[in-house]
C-alpha cells in the first residue's frame, strides 16, 4: 500500500515538474510574440520572433508570424516607393492637381496649385474653400459634388495679375467618392487667341479703308454725270494710289508671316540658311535703291561705313528687307533737305549699325510701342506717306531671326537713332 502511495507521489511529482517546464516555455513564447507585436505596432517591420527552440505548434506560428511581418514590411516598401513616385510625377506637373475628400476636405495638393494660388503653408485637410478664393471655381467643385459628374469651366483671375484657367473637376469612381481637381493654366493661349483676334480686327480694318475708297471712286467713274477728263483723272489716281496700298499691305503681311514662321524654327536650322554677308555693302545698296526719293527730298545721306567690320552670317535677303525699311522710314520721316544716314563700327564681339536721320523724331511716350503691327505715332501722316505700320515689326522680327539687338533714341524735332547690335557668326 505504501509502495502505492510512493509510487503515486513520484509520478505526480514527475507531472508537476514536466507541467511547470512546458508553462515557463509558454509563456517565454508569449512573451515573445507580445514583444514583437509592440515592435510592429511601433512600426518596426524588421521585427522577428525567435524561432531557434521553438519546435512543433509554436515553431509552426512563430514562422507564420515571421512571414507575416516580412509580407507587411515588403508590401509597405512598395507602397512608400509607389508614393513617391506620384508625389515626384504630381509635383513636376504643371497642371495644378488636387485630391478631395467627398466632404470637400483637401487630401493631397501638388507644388503647381500652391504656386497658382500663392499657397505656402501646409492647407491638407482644409476645406477646399479655405485654399482657393474664388467662386466660380468653388460652384464648380460644389456642383460635382452634389451631381456626381464631370464637369469643365475656364475660370478668370483677375488680381493680382489677369491669369485664365480650365478647370477640370472628375468625380472618382472610388468606394470613399473623392474629387480630382485639375487646373490648366491657359493665360498664355488666351493671350495668343487675343492678339491672333487683334491682328485679324486689324488686317481688316486696314485693307477695309483702301477697298472702300476703291469701291466708292469706281461708282463715281460709272455715272454719267462725271465726264470731265481732269475729273476721271484724279479719280483713277486715287484708285491707283489706293490699290498701291493694298498691294503694299499684302506684300508686307506675307513678308511677316514668312518671317515669323522662320523665326519658329529652331536656332541651328535658321543658322544653316546663312550665308555670308557684308553688312556695309547691304547698308549702302539700301540707300542706293531708295535715291530716287532721297534726291526728291533734297536729303543729304552721311554713310560713315569706313571702319573695317567683319563679314559675318545672314540672311542677306532678310537684311536688305531690314535696312531697307529703316531708311525708307528715315527718308519717309525727315523734312526736306534734312540728313540722313549711317554708322557702322566693330564691337567687342558683335557689329554696331546706327540708322539715323535729323527728321521729326518720335515722342518718348511712343517708342515702346513702335514695333508693334498696325503701330504709328501719326495714323493720318503713315498712310500719307504710303506706310503700312508693319516695317518696323518687320525690322524687329529680322533682328530676332539674326540674334540682333535693336534699340531707338529719338528727340522730337531733332531726330531718330535705331541701333542695332548683330552678334558675330563665324562660317
Ligand atoms: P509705317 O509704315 O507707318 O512707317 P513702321 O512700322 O515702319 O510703319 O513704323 C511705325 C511708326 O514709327 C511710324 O508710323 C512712325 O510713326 C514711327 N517711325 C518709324 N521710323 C521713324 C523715323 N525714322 N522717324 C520718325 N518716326 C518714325
Amino acid at each position: 500500500m505504501l509502495i502505492i502511495v510512493f509510487i503515486c507521489l513520484i509520478i505526480a511529482i514527475i507531472a508537476i515538474t514536466l507541467l511547470l517546464i512546458t508553462s515557463r516555455k509558454f509563456s517565454k513564447v508569449i512573451k515573445n510574440i507580445i514583444r514583437f507585436s509592440e515592435e510592429i505596432r511601433k512600426g518596426n517591420l524588421d521585427a522577428k520572433i525567435s524561432t531557434d527552440h521553438n519546435k512543433g505548434e509554436i515553431k509552426k506560428l512563430s514562422d507564420a508570424l515571421n512571414d507575416m511581418a516580412l509580407m507587411l514590411n515588403r508590401s509597405f516598401k512598395q507602397i512608400t516607393h509607389e508614393r513617391g513616385e506620384l508625389k515626384a510625377a504630381l509635383s513636376s506637373m504643371s497642371e495644378g492637381v488636387m485630391l478631395l475628400s467627398s466632404n470637400g476636405k483637401v487630401i493631397l495638393i501638388n507644388n503647381a496649385i500652391r504656386e497658382m494660388f500663392q499657397i505656402k503653408e501646409d492647407l491638407t485637410h482644409e476645406r477646399y474653400w479655405e485654399i482657393i478664393r474664388n467662386t466660380e471655381l468653388n460652384e464648380l467643385i460644389e456642383d460635382v459634388l452634389s451631381t456626381n459628374t464631370e464637369c469643365k469651366k475656364e475660370i478668370a483671375f483677375l488680381y493680382p495679375t489677369e491669369k485664365h484657367y480650365l478647370a477640370s473637376v472628375i468625380p472618382l469612381d472610388s468606394p470613399e467618392k473623392e474629387l480630382v481637381v485639375v487646373i490648366f493654366d491657359i493665360t498664355g493661349f488666351k493671350s495668343l487667341e487675343k492678339i491672333k483676334a487683334d491682328f485679324i480686327a486689324n488686317v481688316s480694318h486696314e485693307l477695309r479703308t483702301p477697298l472702300t475708297a476703291i469701291k466708292g471712286y469706281t461708282e463715281t467713274l460709272q455715272e454719267e454725270a462725271y465726264e470731265s477728263q481732269d475729273e476721271r483723272k484724279h479719280f483713277l489716281n486715287t484708285i491707283n494710289r489706293h490699290t498701291d496700298r493694298l498691294i503694299n499691305i499684302v506684300s508686307d503681311l506675307l513678308v511677316l508671316s514668312e518671317i515669323e514662321s522662320k523665326e519658329s524654327s529652331s536656332k541651328e536650322s535658321l543658322v544653316s540658311d546663312f550665308e555670308k554677308v557684308d553688312i556695309r555693302e547691304i547698308i549702302s545698296s539700301s540707300y542706293d535703291s531708295l535715291k530716287g526719293n532721297t534726291t526728291e527730298k533734297n536729303l543729304k545721306v552721311a554713310l560713315n561705313l569706313n571702319e573695317v567690320i567683319p563679314i559675318t552670317m545672314g540672311n542677306r535677303f532678310l537684311l536688305e528687307q531690314m535696312f531697307i525699311n529703316l531708311v525708307d522710314n528715315a527718308v519717309k520721316y525727315t523734312p526736306e533737305g534734312g540728313t540722313i544716314g549711317a554708322n557702322a563700327s566693330n564691337q567687342d564681339s558683335s557689329i554696331k549699325i546706327e540708322i539715323f536721320d535729323t527728321g521729326m523724331g518720335i515722342p518718348r511716350e511712343n517708342l515702346q510701342r513702335i514695333f508693334e503691327r498696325f503701330y504709328r505715332v501719326d495714323k493720318t501722316r503713315s498712310r500719307q506717306m504710303g506706310g503700312t505700320g508693319l516695317g518696323l515689326s518687320i525690322v524687329k522680327h529680322i533682328a530676332n531671326i539674326h540674334g540682333a539687338q535693336i534699340d531707338v533714341e529719338s528727340e522730337v524735332g531733332k531726330g531718330t537713332k535705331f541701333i542695332i547690335n548683330f552678334p558675330l557668326y563665324t562660317s
